[in-house]
């Protein structure tokens, strides 16, 4: 009866850059022209740019699972012992697709909501002198618990082993030094900070992983790294790119770089943190307090209450879609999304329909407060900047 407008508050897919939506109308080129081999150039110099490294970042036409797995098998050899740091979903992802490549992976796990110290990657590392990889997410949507990949980074140079991070919500969202810290490779998605549809998955791939790709032994042949880099080095992708999207991360790219990767970080950092604020004025448990990521904040329901009623009181009340929680975490939480194209408009609204979502099933909180809470972090901030 009212107007509702769609609005995508989740972790991937988020909202579009509209100018990058816009760029997408002129799809009607061939991958194989002068036209399009500029454009690409241009996108490869700008990703490493944006992703701040003096690596190759290759971009792959897939979701960004496909380059989790080209990580695997363009890099390590059947029988490879590594090391896997999962704390949700997504790290049980690099288990799965470690496993279906016939690698043996060591576990060490946090439970859902907090992350793994480095101290226990050490642990492991100390355990294990033979791991030729340690995987980790940067950022684990799943349950929004950021890693500590510094610290992970510092420990992993002085092996043989090379450092895996999906780092796929957690560029432009968190400070990562790629060459500083010896971040080996690097996988990021379209559809996360960098603001277009899904379909492009990119990686930084450092000297030292290149190594390992000599002696690897596992098949692949759609996603070849070695292939792509010669190909990306004169202009062009090894198969027919996702074209529409290079177009539209042309212009995203262009946008990150006018605003500032740093900047991008800072305003997922403060909506983060405004949300943190507005929650807890609300009498709500974060998920992960312990080390909670900027890319998306998990937020617990009321005791009692389902999370699933206050997503579905989002997308019918509001149009608005949030995420619920994945696997044995549905119903248990919901999980609001700052990555990317996200500004603090969004997130008054959002807290404000939080709150009438909230008292409409039952939990009694006055108008209001969760709005405020978010208004004076927001006021302090524009204040202090
Ligand atoms: C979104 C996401 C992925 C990639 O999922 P796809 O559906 O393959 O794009 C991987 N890891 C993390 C941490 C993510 O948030």
């Amino acid at each position: 009866m009212y107007i509702k407008k769609q609005r995508l508050l989740t972790p991937g897919p988020t909202p579009l850059l509209p100018r990058a939506l816009h760029a997408m109308m002129a799809s009607d080129i061939h991958h194989r022209t002068s036209d399009f081999q500029k454009l690409y150039r241009q996108v490869l110099t700008d990703l490493k740019d944006v992703f701040g490294t003096k690596n190759e970042v290759l971009p792959l036409s897939s979701s960004g699972s496909g380059a989790m797995e080209a990580a695997v098998s363009n890099l390590f050899r059947r029988n490879d012992k590594v090391i896997v740091c999962t704390a949700g979903k997504f790290g049980e992802r690099w288990v799965g697709i470690t496993k279906a490549f016939g690698l043996n992976p060591i576990v060490v796990e946090a439970p859902y909501g907090d992350s793994v110290s480095a101290a226990r990657l050490a642990e492991a590392l100390r355990e294990h002198p033979d791991a030729r990889g340690v995987f980790v997410q940067a950022s684990e949507t799943s349950t929004g618990a950021a890693h500590d990949v510094q610290a992970m980074g510092a420990l992993v140079k002085n092996t043989d082993a090379i450092l895996v991070i999906d780092a796929i919500t957690g560029l432009g969202t968190m400070p990562l030094d790629i060459d500083g810290w010896g971040l080996d490779v690097v996988i990021g998605g379209s559809q996360k900070a960098f603001m277009i549809p899904p379909g492009l998955a990119f990686l930084s791939v450092s000297d030292k992983a290149w190594e390992f790709h000599k002696t690897c032994d596992l098949p692949h042949f759609y996603f070849d790294l070695k292939k792509e880099r010669k190909n990306a080095l004169a202009g062009e992708s090894t198969w027919t790119p996702a074209v529409s999207l290079i177009i539209s991360l042309a212009e995203a790219l262009k946008y990150i770089k006018e605003l500032g990767m740093d900047k991008l970080i800072a305003n997922a950092q403060m909506l983060a943190a405004a949300t943190r604020a507005a929650a807890s004025a609300l009498g709500l448990e974060l998920f992960s307090p312990n080390a909670p990521s900027s890319s998306v904040t998990a937020i617990r329901p009321p005791a009692g209450m389902d999370s699933g009623l206050i997503v579905k009181g989002f997308r019918n009340e509001f149009g608005m879609v949030i995420a619920n929680g994945q696997g044995e975490m549905k119903g248990q939480i919901f999980r609001i999304a700052h990555l990317g194209y996200f500004d603090f408009a969004d997130l008054f609204a959002t807290i404000g329909a939080l709150e009438i979502i909230l008292n409409a099933n039952g939990y009694i909180v006055p108008y209001g407060k969760g709005v405020a809470a978010a208004q004076s972090f927001y006021a302090e901030a524009i204040r202090t900047r």
